[in-house]
């Protein structure tokens, strides 16, 4: 019997490749039940692609690249742009109904960095999750997939220098390795390790880690997306959004005196991008507060936003009533397992997809509502690939495991989460990185080795570039 692809992850990106690899066997690993907990669940906004009359998949690709600071792999953002009419084809194919007007059209959002409006979304401001329905039951249905939810891989088996299984651990602490024809790794993101992030506390960077172990190459670490406002609640570290479109709909962003924010910074004031406003919030944050004044938006907010009118009265504050308390948080890492546009990493057999991967795509900063996308075009292409690749049988003898390595304490991942908040925050400083730096310097447990690497990578990049703001 051929020896199954081992995709860990079961957000969008895992999923889609998952189903494009069909009939080639899958096995698909999650820590969560699928869909749960997962990032690709909560996103709100939608998927970006040049759908609408007269847009075109180059301009898609120029606002991709002002975003990232023309920092992007051009390859990589030709490929993005141009599958994106695809991938939204194929969404629907899954059976994700998007929202249209009463003539039929797709209905199109417009969001800050687009020169038109161009997001396609499901079910208003649940996009995220009603493309997960879709997908995780398309995969329930698929014949090739066979999933595992609840096992956490902690490490990768290596022969003759290629990845060929994974170590895992279940709920119950036993081990298991399971061997595989290739290991993806579609494990999300690194919010999880800052103090304040609006990623499921399940996004720590894990697959990076695994992927450093065993030797692969990483890129662009430093390139962190802070979203300005998440609703500021004192002990919570997982902090539900505040969306942009508020202010879109006339909200304004307040600081402790009332004051406005964003008064004279810049010329769109509360519209300006998204790592100008985080900035600025940042700076409030540390001066007493910030608020986003949305009483304007009075009797209609339920109705027009609810999942930010839930998140808020879950709190016990009523946005029709009183400014609602903001903070910038860990969004959205643009950095991550270093591949070429098919996914492959520089060691052989193991591949990467989704915000774990980087094949350079974002730049320096994410364009909105460009990853959900990513995920389907990069997803759909790697499992392409990889269900074409000539079966080999399962062989177990012979192999190395590599571990991420043991990990921290609460008490200790709180430390270095508060750490990891100051000094590659949305402002930064050569000072503030070298002091972490040091403090981490001979951290044991993966996180301290993964916040290691990522420090250093900051320390690198000595001038300011898209997310990277450096106030020294
Ligand atoms: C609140 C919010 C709103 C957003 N809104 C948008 C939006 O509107 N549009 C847009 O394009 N993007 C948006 N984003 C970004 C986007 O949602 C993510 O970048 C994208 O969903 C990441 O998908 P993924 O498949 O790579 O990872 P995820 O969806 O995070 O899935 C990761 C998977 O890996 C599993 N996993 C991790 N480690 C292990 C392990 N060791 N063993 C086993 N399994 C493991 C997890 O259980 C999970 O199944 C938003 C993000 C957030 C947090």
């Amino acid at each position: 019997m051929n020896a199954p692809i081992l995709i860990v992850g079961g957000g969008i990106a895992g999923l889609a490749t998952a189903l494009a690899a069909a009939p080639t066997p899958v096995l698909l690993l999650t820590r969560a039940r699928e869909g749960s907990d997962v990032a690709s669940t909560l996103a709100q906004g939608g998927i970006a692609a040049p759908v609408g009359d007269g847009d075109t998949a180059q301009a898609h690709a120029h606002d991709t690249c002002v975003a990232g600071s023309q920092h992007n792999n051009p390859a990589a953002v030709e490929r993005l742009t141009g599958d994106a009419v695809a991938a939204v084809e194929w969404l629907q194919h899954q059976g994700v109904a998007f929202d249209r007007d009463p003539g039929g059209a797709l209905q199109l959002g417009r969001e800050g960095g687009h020169d038109r409006a161009r997001i396609v979304h499901a079910g208003g401001d649940a996009t995220g999750a009603k493309v997960m329905q879709a997908l995780v039951t398309a995969a329930r249905r698929a014949p090739h997939i066979h999933r595992c939810a609840g096992l956490d891989v902690t490490g990768l088996l290596l022969r003759d220098g290629h990845a060929c299984g994974v170590h895992a651990l279940d709920a119950y602490g036993h081990a298991e390795r399971i061997h595989g024809c290739a290991v993806v790794l579609a494990t999300g993101g690194i919010g999880g390790l800052f103090a304040r992030t609006s990623n499921p506390a399940d996004a720590d960077g894990n697959g990076l880690a695994l992927a450093l172990a065993a030797g692969a190459a990483l890129r662009d670490l430093e390139f962190v997306q802070f979203h300005p406002t998440a609703l500021a609640v004192p002990g919570l570290h997982s902090l539900p959004l505040v969306t942009e479109a508020l202010r879109g709909a006339g909200a304004r962003l307040l600081d402790a005196e009332g004051r406005p924010l964003m008064d004279g910074v810049h010329p769109l004031a509360d519209l300006a991008p998204r790592d100008v406003v985080a900035r600025q919030v940042w700076q409030a944050c540390r001066e007493g507060g910030a608020w986003l004044d949305a009483r304007g938006i009075g009797t209609t907010f339920p109705a027009r936003f609810p999942t930010v009118f839930a998140a808020c009265m879950q709190h016990d504050i009523d946005p029709r009533l009183q400014p609602i308390p903001v903070t910038p948080a860990a969004h959205f890492h643009m950095g991550g397992i270093a591949v070429d546009t098919d996914g492959r990493s520089s060691l052989p057999g193991l591949y990467a997809v989704g915000e774990a991967a980087c094949n350079g795509v974002h730049g320096a900063n994410r364009l909105a509502s460009n990853s959900l996308l990513e995920g389907v075009v990069f997803g759909r292409r790697l499992g392409t690939l990889l269900g074409a690749l000539p079966g080999t049988g399962a062989r177990h003898g012979g192999c190395t495991l590599v571990r991420r390595g043991p990990s921290l304490d609460a008490i200790r991942i709180a430390g270095l989460r508060e750490t990891m908040m100051q000094a590659m925050g949305p402002v930064r400083s050569g000072k503030a990185l070298q002091a972490a730096l040091r403090q981490y310097q001979a951290a044991d447990g993966w996180q301290g080795e993964l916040a290691r690497t990522l420090l250093a990578a900051a320390l690198r990049r000595t001038q300011s570039l898209g997310a990277h703001f450096l106030a020294d």
